[in-house]
């Protein structure tokens, strides 16, 4: 764990392929279901981790999960801005 990260790491930043992902704290212990569209499993995967990746490995079926489609890249971006505006309320909160 990171206990002092300065909040002027919060800024969310797109540099060239990767995203920077400023936000890590919030995004690594918040976990979310994806669906395996190869088998009819999902796996819980962390948040920051779905949102830097371009594809996942599916843990039951080892297909790979696409994450670049349109959808996925609207989500991963919609998301990342979301966390970026909730990790300075998580960072206050008692
Ligand atoms: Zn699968």
């Amino acid at each position: 764990m990171l206990p002092n990260v300065p909040g002027n790491l919060i800024t969310g930043l797109c540099s060239g392929r990767g995203w920077v992902m400023p936000n890590e704290e919030l995004g690594r212990v918040l976990e979310m279901p994806v669906s395996c569209p190869h088998c009819p499993k999902y796996s819980e995967q962390p948040v920051a981790f779905v949102i830097n990746s371009e594809k996942l490995t599916c843990p039951d079926c080892k297909e790979t999960i696409d994450l670049t489609t349109k959808e996925w890249v609207a989500f991963r971006q919609k998301f990342r801005d979301a966390l970026n505006e909730l990790q300075p309320l998580y960072k206050q909160l008692p």
